[in-house]
């Protein structure tokens, strides 16, 4: 009798391990399953930006901003000059979060396939971009799109732009990227015909050459002694996808494998 139970324990046992180990594997896959996406860092920025309405609320929010700014400006009459209103185009107007899902999905990094993107131009225009700017032109302000997208691109930016019904988006209006990187020089140029009133944008270089290439300490301490800007003259946008904040955790370094550039990211959390 005795014998028999043990046995009876014994093969319970037995099966009881067997359904354990079908459990594990089942969980062991479905956690491969879930992890074994490319760039996963990029995943709950892309999702915030395309899901989380709070997003939406933040762009609505920058240009409703933008817009009693300007109207602050615009009744002030002893302002002298003509106004511009200088924005950013991506992920400041238009909204290139498919391209970054795709960085996802298809195993890609930036630049490939972004320049497949743009000639699509169907990139949709963000949260209260295109009334802001349309307000703005109405008002006889002048608009400048000021982007680091290249010359190559600027034929399709403007198709896009126009399919979304941006104002004034033709070739006197775009400053493309020639040969550097920083907006200075373009903003310059704009400033020997125009007062800018208002800059619009994603990345703290839409606003200042001072955080071109700026460390991450750097650019703190800029944007501490900026603050009086932001939301007056600078409208900020948020962007957790992409852009200098996160380069310069690099070093802007391009040579940096994504092995070594997830290490980085993981070296500078501050934890408690
Ligand atoms: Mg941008």
């Amino acid at each position: 009798m005795f014998k028999t139970l043990m046995g009876l324990i014994f093969i319970l046992s037995l099966f009881s391990c067997n359904v354990n180990k079908t459990d594990n594997s089942d969980s062991l896959t479905k956690t491969e399953d879930s992890t074994s996406i490319s760039n996963p860092h990029l995943m709950m920025a892309v999702l915030y930006h395309q899901q989380a309405a709070e997003s939406r609320a933040l762009y609505y929010q920058a240009y409703n901003l933008a817009q009693l700014m300007l109207d602050k400006d615009l009744e002030n009459k002893k302002l002298k000059g003509k106004r511009a209103v200088v924005v950013d185009i991506d992920e400041t107007i238009l909204d290139n979060s498919p391209f970054e899902a795709a960085m996802i999905t298809r195993n890609a990094k930036f630049p490939e396939d972004w320049e497949k993107w743009t000639e699509l131009a169907k990139a949709k225009a963000l949260p209260g971009s295109v009334e802001f700017l349309k307000y703005a032109a109405d008002k006889g302000v002048e608009v400048f799109y000021v982007t680091n997208r290249k010359l190559a691109e600027r034929e399709a930016t403007i198709k896009n732009l126009l399919e979304a019904e941006f104002p004034m988006a033709d070739t006197n209006h775009i400053f493309v990227k020639l040969d550097k990187s920083s907006k200075t020089e373009r903003r310059n140029k704009i400033m020997e015909d125009y007062r800018i009133v208002l800059l619009v944008g994603d990345n703290l270089t839409d606003f200042d050459g001072v955080f071109d290439k700026a460390s991450p300490e750097d650019r703190t301490a800029k944007t501490d002694e900026f603050k009086n800007e932001f939301g007056r003259r600078f409208i900020v946008l948020p962007n957790a996808m992409y852009g200098d904040w996160e380069k310069a955790i690099y070093e802007y370094s391009k040579t940096s494998s994504q092995n070594d550039k997830a290490e980085i990211r993981k070296s500078v959390l501050r934890d408690f």
